[in-house]
This record gives C-alpha cells, sequence and structure tokens, in this order.
C-alpha cells in the first residue's frame, strides 16, 4: 500500500510531490498525459504575481501572498529561471485610477510593497505606454518564470528521492477502503492511504468518484496568446496589467524569461 497517490502532474502536483518527497512515505503520482506539466501549467501567463489582486478573506489571497514570498528560494532551489521585473497596472481614466487607489490599498494591508505613479513617471519605467495612461500602480516584487520547468525539476528532484511516476494513466475510478482508497488507472490499481486530488481543470471530476458528487464544479476558460519574436524584447520590460475588472485580470504584455513578449490572454 502507497501513503500517498497525487492525482495530476500540472505544477500543483508535481511540487506536492516535491515537498512529499523529503520525508519517509510512499509516494506514487499519475498523470493521464505522455509528460508532467502537459496541461494549464505549460501554458500561462508564467508570472509570479505579487499578491494584491485576490479578493480579501480568500484561501486564493492567503496562497498568492505566500506562494510569491516562497518562489524566489524554490526556484534556486530548483535551478530554474526566476526573473523578477515588476509590473504596472494602467489606468486610463478616472474610474481606472479609483480601482488602483483600491488596489493599492489591498497591498499596503498585505505588506506588499507597491506605488501609485503618473503616467509621466510610468513611461519613464516603460516607454512605448500609450500616451492616454494617467496613472500606474508600480509593483517592484512581479517576477517572471518558466512554470513547466518547475514542474520538471520538482518530479525529478522527487524520483531522485524514490517518488514513482505513471504517465499515460488517466484514473477513470476510486474506491474507498476500510483504510485509504483504491485508484484505477487504464493498467494500474493502486492502493493508497491518502489520495491528493491534483487534477486541475479535472479536479471536481476526481473529486465526484470519491464523493459521489463534487462540492464545486469548475467552468474552464480557454485563453489565446500572441508570442512576439526576441526582437521586440525591448518593446516591454514589466509586466503591463490593464486594470482588473470582475471577468478576470484583462489582456497582458509579459516579458518572458526566454526574451519573448506574450500579448494576451483573450478568453
Ligand atoms: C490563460 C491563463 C493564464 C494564466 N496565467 C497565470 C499566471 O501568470 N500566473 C499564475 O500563477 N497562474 C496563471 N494561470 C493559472 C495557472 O496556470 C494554473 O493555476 C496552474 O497551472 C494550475 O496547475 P495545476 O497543477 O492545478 O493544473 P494542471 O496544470 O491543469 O495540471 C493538472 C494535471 O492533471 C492531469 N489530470 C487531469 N485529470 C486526470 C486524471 N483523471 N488522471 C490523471 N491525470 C489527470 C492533467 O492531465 C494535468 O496534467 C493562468 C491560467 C490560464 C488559463
Amino acid at each position: 500500500m502507497e501513503d500517498i497517490v497525487i492525482i495530476g502532474g500540472g505544477v500543483i502536483g508535481t511540487l506536492i510531490a516535491y515537498a512529499c518527497s523529503r520525508y519517509n512515505c510512499n509516494v506514487t503520482l499519475i498523470e493521464k498525459e505522455n509528460d508532467v506539466a502537459n496541461s494549464t501549467s505549460m501554458a500561462n501567463s508564467a508570472i509570479i504575481h505579487a499578491g494584491y489582486d485576490p479578493r480579501d478573506n480568500t484561501l486564493k489571497a492567503a496562497m498568492n501572498l505566500r506562494g510569491a514570498l516562497l518562489y524566489p528560494t524554490l526556484c534556486r532551489e530548483l535551478k530554474v529561471d526566476y526573473k523578477q521585473v515588476g509590473s504596472l497596472v494602467v489606468a486610463m481614466n478616472d474610474e481606472q485610477c479609483a480601482a488602483l487607489a483600491e488596489l493599492k490599498a489591498r497591498a499596503d494591508q498585505r505588506g506588499i510593497v507597491v506605488s501609485l505613479i503618473d503616467g509621466d513617471e510610468a513611461r519613464a519605467l516603460e516607454s512605448h505606454l500609450s500616451k492616454r495612461v494617467v496613472q500606474a500602480l508600480f509593483c517592484e516584487s512581479t517576477a517572471i518564470v518558466t512554470p513547466w520547468k518547475i514542474a520538471i525539476a520538482a518530479m525529478e528532484t522527487a524520483m531522485g528521492n524514490g517518488t514513482r511516476l505513471l504517465l499515460n494513466e488517466e484514473v477513470k475510478a476510486i474506491t474507498k477502503l476500510a483504510d485509504g482508497y483504491e485508484v484505477e488507472s487504464a493498467t494500474q490499481k493502486i492502493k493508497t492511504r491518502m489520495v491528493i486530488n491534483c487534477a486541475g481543470l479535472y479536479a471536481d471530476r476526481i473529486s465526484a468518484m470519491v464523493n459521489g458528487q463534487a462540492h464545486f464544479k469548475i467552468n474552464p476558460k480557454k485563453g489565446e496568446y500572441f508570442v512576439l519574436s526576441k526582437r521586440c524584447h525591448e518593446l516591454v520590460k514589466h509586466v503591463l496589467y490593464p486594470v482588473p475588472t470582475a471577468k478576470g485580470k484583462g489582456v497582458l504584455a509579459v516579458p518572458t524569461v526566454h526574451g519573448n513578449v506574450l500579448l494576451g490572454p483573450n478568453a
């Protein structure tokens, strides 16, 4: 019997495997794709957000803040890129400036160092910003990473410590036993004391396998980006956000650690 089965090899599952592999326990990670980080963790904006955006009193706010503080050390340990480029949330009118003031208050309350600067100061930092930008929230600690490299390095380290990785194995059923669970995939039946559900967009389906019905439902959203050539790297130096809305963070301009520029996502 395993101690822990982790379902899903995205950035969350692989980092949990990495953390568990420090302890004396038997861990198996099961992934349905042919490699780790082949889903959402492979293709996103790759930003370590400072943590002022999530709403107050949410788990996301607490985890974002804590995660952002852990990332520099984590990336050093895993020997993967971590580039602190800073960010600007830009406002073009009074209503958006009021939203920036709210973000600033939230950042102050959470101990995140930010400053409100005017349009000219913003253009001094980021010369291609529109003349229409009248104010910006500058945050020095925003960073960019290579998410799939984090997952691969975490998994490789965990495997070096004895964690087992099963690829091309989609979990189809989970049965409750007296002292744990039996996790069933195409070719495997594994008994385990504990299951950790890291199945990303499919986490509700995994939950339903145990509980009959998940207590949450995931409504997935997909985004697309333009990836600009490295010749454009001078155009965008910081992570540039519009003022966030109820629908999300909006379309960003983001430098990548490899020297490209991402424009997106749409939704
Ligand atoms: C457009 C976009 C931009 C984003 N930008 C950022 C950003 O800049 N910064 C940030 O922090 N976050 C960002 N995110 C969010 C971030 O990408 C996700 O929160 C993160 O990748 C989720 O990781 P995960 O490990 O939970 O899920 P995933 O990466 O989806 O991993 C889940 C894994 O579970 C596997 N799986 C599913 N079902 C089964 C099954 N039945 N059996 C076996 N395996 C299974 C999947 O194949 C997958 O590999 C963005 C997301 C999107 C969509």
